[in-house]
Parts: C-alpha cells; structure tokens; sequence
C-alpha cells in the first residue's frame, strides 16, 4: 500500500458585509472573507493538502484567479473536481486534519454542520474530518480582525 501525506495554509482577508462561507457552510457574521472564489478557507486548505499528498500541484493551478469562470465559485465544487482527481490517480481519503484560525466569531458550534457538509461533499464519513478552531490571543493580523487562516494536513492512500 503507498500512503501520503499533505499538507496546506490559505489566508484571507475579512470585510465587511460579504457573505462568510466557511467549511462549505454560511457563518452568520458582520464581516465575511474576500477571494476570487467564495473565499472558504478551510475548504482551500483540505484542497491544497489533498493536492499536496497527490503531488498534484496546488488550488491555483488548477482554479487560476485569473480565469473569470472561478469567479465567485462555490468552493463545494471545487473540492469535488480535487476529489475526482484523486481518484482518477486510485487515491483513497484516509483522514484529515484541520485547524481555523479566526478572532471573532465563535466557530465551535459550526463544526459539526461543516464536518456534515464536507463529508457529503467528499464522499468520507465524519468521522475522518476533524476540524479544530483557534483565536491567536489578539496577535497578528487574525488576531486584529483583519484575515482568517487555517491549516490542514491529510493522509491519502491506494
Ligand atoms: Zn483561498
């Protein structure tokens, strides 16, 4: 069996009054991430990861910003051309791990509808989707409101 790892990290800037999709959901906030897609960090992050492990270049190579086709994109749709990818390769999904790294606000209680939403998306169940939260203290740019980052890393197989 060939087992790989993957790795990724996106940031985005917030603004005001844009929609907040995060984890594939719409988190009720007064300011929202700004992208030439929908902007959902965490979903760019398990692509590129996904990405990563396949030795599949990364998300804008494959979904350049420059192409007006990208524009506004649901990152849902994103994630499952990255998916087909994978399994064109003979990849299998065995788990990810992700972190959000946002002040403001509370995310805890979104994870369970991100995970749910994701694992249909990916065709996993759940339970291989773990989705964790941090503030960072204030500090930095996410810290002073100003972005949202996050990380995740994957553990693909065939
Ligand atoms: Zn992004």
């Amino acid at each position: 069996m060939k087992i790989r790892t993957g790795f990724g990290y996106d940031v985005h800037q917030l603004k005001e009054g844009l929609d907040f999709w995060l984890g594939g959901i719409k988190v009720p906030h007064t300011h929202g991430a700004l992208g030439h897609s929908d902007a959902d960090v965490l979903i760019h992050v398990i692509c590129d990861a996904l990405l990563g492990a396949a030795n599949l270049r990364d998300i804008g190579f494959h979904f350049p910003d420059t192409d007006p086709k990208y524009k506004g994109v649901d990152s849902k749709i994103l994630l499952r051309e990255v998916m087909r990818l994978l399994k064109e390769q003979g990849y299998e999904v065995s788990n990810i791990d992700s972190t959000i790294c946002l002040q403001e606000p509370k995310i805890n209680p979104h994870i369970p509808a991100m995970k749910t939403c994701l694992a249909e998306v990916m065709g996993i169940p759940e339970e291989d989707i773990s989705i964790k939260a941090t503030t960072t203290e204030k500090l930095g740019f996410v810290g002073k409101k100003e972005g949202v980052a996050a990380y995740a890393s994957v553990l693909i197989y065939k």
